[in-house]
């Protein structure tokens, strides 16, 4: 469903990701994971076109059509993302901030955006709040909003950077448990996150990011088992 080959990606003199190649098949859960400044970000940015390439291919399918996408706006289209910041547009209500895209980018009337986005804020269990403004709500409820709102374009894959980042700790698990339904879901979904319960319990594969290279790409059973790789070992000692 997502295909990096040989993915590089510069900024100025400082090659920030090198040589990365990854293949997320259809419902696969990876999570991301590594030191700050390690290019986790990036990555995401990469694969749905926020950030151009240097060399190196991008590739995105819709399992569902067989389509092939490599043009970063097509990419777009079809991949949902989620920020650590929730960027939500404050002056608009959380309905209209989940009807936009649809109506924008798929072309759907008003009434059909308006079933489709209280279907799937009904889903995040945010229906309620469906008229407030975004700096109304908590937190978690804005992250919420923020999954809904990906999800409204119908997305074939899920991209996640540090969702739960910004969130106070008792907000942390609402968002979680939402991912996790997602996930069970059958969702493909790339996430990155520090949230090792999490990778433990949905993960598929754990990719461990270091100085903008792929150091581990292994299934949680690997990565967290006898013999981690000393980078690892460092990493998980500071955030376990
Ligand atoms: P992570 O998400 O793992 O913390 P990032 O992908 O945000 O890491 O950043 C990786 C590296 O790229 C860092 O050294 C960061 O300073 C640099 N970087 C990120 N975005 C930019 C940018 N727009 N311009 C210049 N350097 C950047
Ligand atoms: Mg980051």
């Amino acid at each position: 469903m997502v295909e990096l080959v040989s993915l590089t990606k510069r900024f100025g003199a400082h090659t920030v990701l090198q040589d990365i190649n990854l293949k997320v098949y259809a419902g696969q859960k990876v999570v991301i994971c590594g030191p700050s400044g390690s290019g986790k970000s990036t990555l995401i940015r990469c694969i749905n076109g926020l950030d151009n390439i240097d060399s190196g291919e991008v590739i995105v399918r819709d399992a569902r059509s067989g389509n092939r996408y490599e043009r970063p706006s097509d990419v777009r289209k079809h991949v949902g993302m989620v920020f650590q910041s929730f960027n939500l547009f404050p002056h608009y209500t959380v309905l209209k901030n989940c009807m936009l895209a649809p109506m924008k980018v798929s072309g759907v009337d008003k009434e059909q955006a308006r079933e489709i986005a209280m279907k799937l804020l009904n889903k995040v269990r945010v229906g309620n709040q469906a008229e407030k403004f975004p700096p109304q709500l908590s937190g978690g409820q804005q992250q919420r909003v923020a999954i809904a709102r990906a999800l409204c374009l119908n997305p074939t894959v899920m991209l996640f950077d540090e969702p739960t980042s910004a969130l106070d700790p008792e907000m942390v698990k609402e968002v979680l448990e939402t991912m996790v339904t997602l996930a069970t879901e059958g969702m493909t979904m790339l996430c990155v996150t520090h949230e090792m319960a999490f990778a433990r319990r949905v993960a598929d594969r754990i990719v461990f990011v270091d100085s903008g290279k792929i150091l581990v790409d292994a299934t949680p059973e690997e990565f967290f088992g006898d013999a981690p790789h000393p980078r690892v070992r460092d990493f998980l000692g500071q955030v376990l």
